[in-house]
């Protein structure tokens, strides 16, 4: 299956996760293979480092939660050295005055813990999260296919439309309706409908806006959540899960299968450039101006970068770069990393195994919903939401001495700060404020700090090259999903200009550790391949 003429079949633009999946997968295909990385490792988000002498943590990422359970099998990435680890809790949700909301994986013993403070909700809870489990299997089917050509459907669009038919009949009227109805909602109603409690509505409700701009009032916040339960065991608490070894172990065993397969990795190889003759890609150019060939293009950075970056605008043509300059990338998402001298005591709970998963700084709906709102004026809110983790509670080999790492992800950090103000001079004052929150929950926890590290998404756009420094490579709104995902047209990897691909989160089904993109992306390829559409 070579090129005789030593191109490759395909170069991958980035090593991301999925970058290295799409790679995998072209190469156990018996397909010639190139990844491109412009940092100094493979992997992407997924790096753990050192944060303390002794400690390591995820220094972006930190679960990995929704890895497509096939992607795991075909790469067999467990024969890779991926362990993963899968706390009894997914979500501890403190209260500012004590207390808080404890979702465990097994939803009857949330519902028990729920009865002391509302018997409605912990009778809601257990049927809100078999609804959540049943709309998120039939978002997975739609996650799995590639999204129809609307223009002129293949025979292909109209199998999968029969099978979607049948899956959506499988969920009955009922949910069928439900299915239809909750998924354009904004998130604080579907769960404002079901629950009483304002604590349990935001713990739940809160997933739904982590990495995007929009609040829980906005339209489409119910389909973001439903989609983060899609094709793994999530349900209304979602997932929460591990790799040991910190998320560098999910891209040491990634790029292991891709070499194990064939793929060749080339680190620190910036792209600049991808060539084209006659309306195809041909290849691309790196920084360092070596250009290096390849029947297919594919790429795992954002698609407003290949599109705007890697073409020349005159391929492109004015309509499409119009349109591409229009996808939207409003990064709002910050990380804060503490080094720790031990774990840290929240008001609400003396149990440490409640502290295993995700810990969500989200006390009320509204106070999510004013988070958003300060970054919709590019401000940052004086109440942030968070989404911490302490990894070295559920993995000890991360700290085998003692010491602990706190990941914390910051949301509603805007990308662009109103009055002249840059991240560069407010990189300091948002771990200041990060610190100010927690103490609110953890009382003392800035005395237990050994070391911090503060990432903006200004940070982000330039270590990742993440453009609006959006983790999510676009967001995730109604007009940027399934076949609207990067663009209405372009939606089945297939770039405008023939030969070109897109397989990274910014691609259907989007962002988050799921390899979905980059195992999908692959599929289209090998069909073109295969066909001989591309010379
Ligand atoms: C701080 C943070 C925390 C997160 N936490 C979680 C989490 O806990 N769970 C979860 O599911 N998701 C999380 N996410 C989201 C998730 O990480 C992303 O959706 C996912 O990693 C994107 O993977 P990807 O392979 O599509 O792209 P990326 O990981 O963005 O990979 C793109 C790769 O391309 C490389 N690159 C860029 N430009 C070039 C170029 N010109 N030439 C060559 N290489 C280039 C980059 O260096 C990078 O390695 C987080 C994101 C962020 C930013």
């Amino acid at each position: 299956m070579r090129t005789g003429d030593g191109r490759y079949d395909a170069v991958v633009v980035g090593g991301g996760h999925n970058g290295l999946v799409a790679a995998a997968y072209l190469a156990k295909a018996g397909r010639r293979v190139l990844i491109l990385e412009r940092r100094d490792h493979a992997g992407g988000i997924a790096a753990t480092a050192e944060m303390a002498p002794g400690v390591r943590g995820p220094y972006l990422l930190h679960t990995v939660g929704r890895l497509r359970a096939s992607v795991g099998r075909d790469l067999a990435l467990e024969s890779h050295g991926l362990r993963l680890i899968r706390p009894d809790v997914r979500v501890f949700a403190p209260n500012p005055d004590g207390g808080g909301v404890t979702l465990w994986a097994d939803p009857g013993r949330t519902a028990d813990e729920l009865r002391s403070r509302s018997a409605d909700d912990a009778r809601a809870y257990p049927e809100f999260d078999r609804k959540v489990r049943s709309i998120a299997s039939f978002v997975a089917r739609l996650d799995a296919i590639t999204p129809p050509d609307l223009k002129s459907p293949t025979l292909a669009d109209a199998f999968h439309g029969l099978g979607l038919g049948r899956a959506f009949r499988k969920l009955g009227a009922r949910a069928g309706r439900e299915t239809l109805r909750a998924l354009p909602m904004p998130v604080a109603d579907l769960v404002g409908e079901t629950f009483e409690r304002d604590d349990l509505q935001a713990a739940i409700a809160s997933r739904a806006v982590l990495f995007t701009a929009m609040g829980p009032w906005t339209a489409g916040t119910a389909a973001v959540l439903l989609a983060d339960s899609a094709g793994n065991d999530g349900g209304a608490a979602g997932q929460t899960v591990f790799a040991q070894g910190g998320p560098g172990a999910l891209a040491d065993a990634l790029v292991a299968a891709a070499r194990n397969a064939g793929a060749e990795i080339r680190t620190g190889a910036e792209v600049t450039r991808v060539t084209t003759r006659d309306g195809r890609a041909t290849g691309v150019v790196l920084a360092s101006g070596e250009e290096i060939a390849a029947r297919a293009v594919v790429s795992g950075v954002d698609p407003k970068q290949t599109l705007l970056r890697f073409l020349d605008p005159q391929e492109l043509g004015p309509t499409l770069v119009w349109r591409a300059s229009n996808i939207r990338t409003p990064g709002c998402t910050a990380k804060v990393n503490l080094a720790l001298a031990e774990v840290p005591r929240f008001g609400g709970t003396d149990d440490p195994e409640r502290l295993r998963a995700r810990i969500v700084i989200a006390p009320g709906v509204d106070y999510v919903e004013r988070a958003a709102d300060a970054a919709k004026y590019r401000r940052m809110s004086t109440e942030p939401f968070l989404e911490a983790t302490i990894p070295t509670l559920a993995d000890p080999s991360l700290a085998p001495n003692g010491g602990h790492v706190m990941s914390v992800l910051v949301q509603f950090a805007p990308y662009r700060l109103r009055d002249g103000a840059t991240w560069d001079a407010e990189r300091e004052g948002l771990g200041d404020l990060v610190l100010k929150t927690l103490e609110t929950y953890a009382p003392g926890l800035s005395n237990i700090v050994t070391a911090r590290h503060v990432l903006t998404p200004l940070d982000l756009e330039r270590d990742l090259g993440l453009t609006g420094g959006h983790p999510l490579h676009a967001e995730p709104g109604l007009d940027q999903f399934f076949a609207w995902r990067p663009l209405l047209g372009f939606a089945r990897y297939r770039m405008p200009v023939d030969g070109l691909y897109l397989c990274g989160s910014g691609a259907h089904p989007g962002g988050g550790i799921t390899g979905a993109p980059g195992q999908n992306a692959a599929r289209e390829i090998l069909a073109d391949l295969k066909a001989r559409r591309l010379r």
